[in-house]
């Protein structure tokens, strides 16, 4: 066990105020009292870990993250329980993505038990800070980040472990509605070999173009293609995509390095052969996707992710041409309930996902 150093906030959000933020969470833009921050470096290794009062950070104008974006994050949510209790979903899952995008981005693991403590150490002094309202969760965001200031091209030797919270509703806003995505045909997300599979913020600033496109179009999201095989589909700008067919199967592209491993994703996967569908993960294309939905063989599509849990989707713009579902999105809204409902303790925990 790390010892954290736990420093109050001097002027904490009186009760009322945080009940005022929480009425109406929105997504990313409140934050709580208080922040973790770990260091590393290169000779000492993980130290001085703190839980401190939430406020601005300095960086030395060097430091390599600003020049070179060496940074890896993750997203996780915490779910308050109708006891009180406040949980976690499977965080050992985000860990080890953590740790698989270190090691792509050359940044530091950091130990399993450090992660997670880091979050329950920061829960443990924001908790009055996680809503507990339908589709209600406190988001949580761990980070690393290059912090040694030098500007050669290299490692760095010095970085900084950091975990903020933020409450959230439903990150595509009021009531459940399928959402319409625009196909990206200007821009990739990753390659063969590139960064794809890891969570780090250069993929993120790279897709903005392509958000806002979409947006442009009437769109909430961008599917990005494979940039190698004609037409195949690969995943959203924040979210993997599934479909669901007339005869049982659920189809979801494979993990081939360029996308991100959902933690979402592998418990749909799960609860999908629970209920006894059959889950292929394998290439898909926009040619098999529109000829499905055209002739009624692929009924559902759906993306998933932390930030939206399960979203219907409701079309795909693809240039001049649109793939849409009308369906009932009776698999997909059952996919929903049950995974919220494991998430916020209303159905059974019969995996052990719960932290
Ligand atoms: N793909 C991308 C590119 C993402 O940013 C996310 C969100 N982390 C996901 C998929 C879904 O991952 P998860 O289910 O772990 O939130």
């Amino acid at each position: 066990m790390t010892e954290f150093t736990a420093i109050e906030h001097p002027n904490p959000t009186p009760q009322e105020k945080i009940t005022e933020a929480l009425a109406n969470p929105g997504f990313g833009t409140q934050f709580t009292d208080h922040m973790v921050t770990v260091e590393w470096t290169e000779d000492g290794g993980w130290q001085n870990a703190k839980v401190e009062p939430y406020g601005p950070i300095s960086l030395d104008p060097a430091a390599s993250v600003l020049h070179y974006a060496s940074e890896i994050f993750e997203g996780m949510k915490a779910y308050r329980h109708s006891d009180g209790s406040i949980y976690t979903f499977r965080p050992e899952q985000n860990a080890a993505r953590f740790n698989r995008s270190a090691k792509r981005m050359a940044l530091p693991e950091i130990p399993e038990d450090l992660f997670v403590q880091s979050l329950e150490q920061l829960l443990a002094k924001d908790k009055a800070w996680v809503p507990g309202g339908e589709g209600e969760s406190l988001y949580l965001r761990p980070y690393s980040f290059a912090t040694e200031a030098f500007l050669g091209v290299r490692p760095s030797k010095e970085v900084r472990y950091m975990v903020i919270a933020s409450p959230a509703g439903n990150f595509f806003g009021g009531e459940l509605k399928p959402v319409k995505i625009w196909v990206s045909r200007d821009y990739v997300r990753a390659a063969p070999g590139g960064t794809g599979a890891a969570k780090t913020g250069g993929n993120y600033a790279g897709s903005l173009v392509a958000q806002e496109q979409a947006a442009a179009n009437g769109c909430q999201q961008v599917l990005f293609l494979d940039p190698l095989h004609e037409n195949s589909v690969e995943e959203l700008g924040g979210m993997n995509v599934f479909l669901v067919t007339n005869d049982g199967r659920v189809l979801t592209p494979e993990l081939t390095g360029t996308i991100l491993e959902g933690v979402t994703r592998s418990a749909l996967i799960q609860l999908a052969k629970d209920r006894g569908l059959t889950v292929e993960e394998r290439r898909i294309t926009l040619d098999e996707w529109a000829a499905g939905a055209a002739d009624g063989t692929i009924t559902e599509a759906f993306a998933c992710g932390t930030a939206a849990a399960v979203t219907p989707i409701g079309e795909l713009l693809d240039g001049d041409k649109t793939i849409s579902h009308t369906g009932d999105y009776s698999t997909t809204l059952a996919l929903r309930e049950e995974l919220l409902g494991i998430q916020t303790g209303k159905v059974e925990d019969r995996h052990g996902w719960l932290h």
